[in-house]
């Protein structure tokens, strides 16, 4: 085998004390097969304690995060995230319960789920809910999944389509396709929202059901819902409600009041739990009563002050998570939500619309605005004008690292030439929100009189600007910049 190489090892160094092998060898020997047992010591990086600490630190400090500045990644809600969740999550009942644990030695925890699920029940006005899914896409395939498991069951087998804007995050026609469906893309109108008149002329018996999001992708909120809802519950379908960003929607509008069938929530981005650099998340889905049936399980349930856990759902699509999913982001959403409380909640949704517009309001003289309206929770401008001046979206993204902001999402959604997607949330201060445009209109001027020193930044992050085409092929990931 080819030897690993460590740059920072040296032959002998020990950050560690391992305690005497206390178990006979010869035991050992017995039970392990000849072919499995090492004939040599693995090749362990040899480092001290202090080298290992400063390793890590120091890599540390090369990222960037949201205890160190705004993330105004637009459809990612990247808040600051309360520190007493940690606080929540760690507590050692949490921390180092078994799953197996059984329900009688458990009820702290069970009770933690079943309340978030009220809560979750109480905050979109749906009927049933599952924990499960770890991820806003296993949401919607879990969605998609049951939305298959209706339609079957009533014996309606036609249905093997499902409609999706083509404004859609992605994971959108990913879940549908892996759940078996053909996917159907409908137009947006030039303000960006659903192009109804598209959609009639898709309606029909052989529509599964539609996805929407909804404030949709470019920050608006669909004013044709009513409409919409009528032409896919008229043809047979059902109603699917991409709810990763209910950031906008808290104690304002319910997707159950909108007639929703099943909406995912992105636990990790509206109520924290951070999740930069794809950490763990839970994307829960709540359900109309249409759907209650297909629900995966078990289902948490409350008898007499008890709760146990319900595995008996004969026409449940079943499992979609080991266990109960992911637990520690269960215990931070449930101490955001128990923290804010209702009214708590509202004040949320109504910052994040109030921070995103007045932020669109330092930025719209500057920069290509494709919907100029009120916006929801994000809001959508254009690089081309500068792009045309020479430095691309990209630039402007790069150039933003040196300003010690994190760029907002780029070239999505993709209906947008040279897209910026920002969203600066509700826990940006004014004075956050206005460096942050101070920022961009520099770089616009930038752009105007030199769009080469754009094009070559960023200049003061540890990597500079890295060629993307010849990383694709030829990858490296040391850690240290050459
Ligand atoms: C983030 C997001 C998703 C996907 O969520 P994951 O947890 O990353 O799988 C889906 N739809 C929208 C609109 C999103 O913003």
């Amino acid at each position: 085998m080819e030897k690993l190489i460590f740059e920072k090892s040296k032959p002998g160094r020990k950050g560690h004390f391992i305690p005497k092998n206390d178990v006979p060898l010869t035991n050992l020997k017995e039970e392990i097969p000849e072919k499995f047992l090492r004939k040599s010591p693995l090749d362990f990086p040899e480092v001290s304690e202090n080298e290992i600490a400063r390793h890590f630190v120091r890599l540390s400090h090369y990222n960037y995060s949201i205890d160190q500045g705004l993330y105004p990644l637009g459809s990612c809600t990247m808040k600051y995230n309360p520190k007493v969740n940690e606080k929540t999550a760690s507590l050692d009942g949490f921390a180092n319960l078994h799953p197996c644990m059984d329900e009688k030695n458990a009820q702290g925890a069970l009770r933690l789920m079943y309340e978030l699920g009220e809560a979750l029940k109480e905050i979109t006005g749906l009927q049933g809910v599952s924990l499960q899914p770890a991820a806003g896409s296993q949401g919607e395939l879990t969605g998609i999944l049951m939305f298959r498991a209706y339609h079957l069951d009533r014996g309606d087998l036609k249905r093997k389509k499902i409609l999706i804007p083509d404004s859609a995050h992605g994971t959108n026609p990913a879940s549908a396709s892996i759940a078996g469906f053909e996917i159907v893309n409908i137009k947006s109108n030039p303000d960006g929202r659903v192009n109804v008149e598209d959609l009639e002329k898709n309606c029909g018996d052989d529509v599964a059901g539609f996805m929407l999001t909804n404030p949709n992708t470019v920050g608006l909120f669909e004013k044709n819902i009513v409409q919409i809802e009528k032409l896919i519950h008229g043809c047979g379908g059902l109603m699917y409600m991409d709810g990763a960003n209910l950031n906008a929607l808290l104690g304002i509008v319910r997707p159950g009041d909108m007639n929703f069938d099943c909406v995912h929530i992105n636990l990790h981005k509206t109520f924290s739990t951070p999740h930069g650099g794809g950490g763990p998340g839970a994307g829960p889905v709540c359900v109309s009563e249409k759907l209650l049936p297909y629900l995966p399980v078990p289902q948490i349930v409350l008898n007499n002050g008890t709760y146990s856990l319900n595995e008996e759902n004969p026409k449940s699509i079943g499992k979609v998570h080991s266990f109960f999913g992911n637990f520690g982001v269960l215990v931070r959403a449930y101490t955001y939500i128990r923290m804010h409380g209702g009214k708590g909640l509202y004040e949320v949704s109504k910052n994040a619309i109030i921070n995103a517009n007045y932020l669109f309001h330092l930025l719209k003289n500057e920069f290509d605005v494709p919907f100029n309206e009120y916006c929801m929770h994000e809001f959508i401008l254009s690089g081309d004008k500068q792009k045309e001046a020479g430095a691309s979206t990209k630039d402007l993204a790069k150039r933003l690292l040196d300003y010690g902001f994190h760029a907002p999402t780029v070239y999505f959604p993709l209906i947008v030439h040279e897209a910026m997607l920002i969203e600066p949330t509700e826990t940006e201060t004014k004075e956050n929100l206005e460096a942050f445009a101070a920022a961009m209109i520099k770089i616009a001027n930038e752009i105007k009189e030199n769009p080469e020193f754009v094009k070559n930044s960023p200049y003061n992050t540890p990597v500079k600007r890295v060629d993307d085409a010849l990383a694709a092929r030829q990858l490296d990931i040391s850690w240290y910049s050459k």
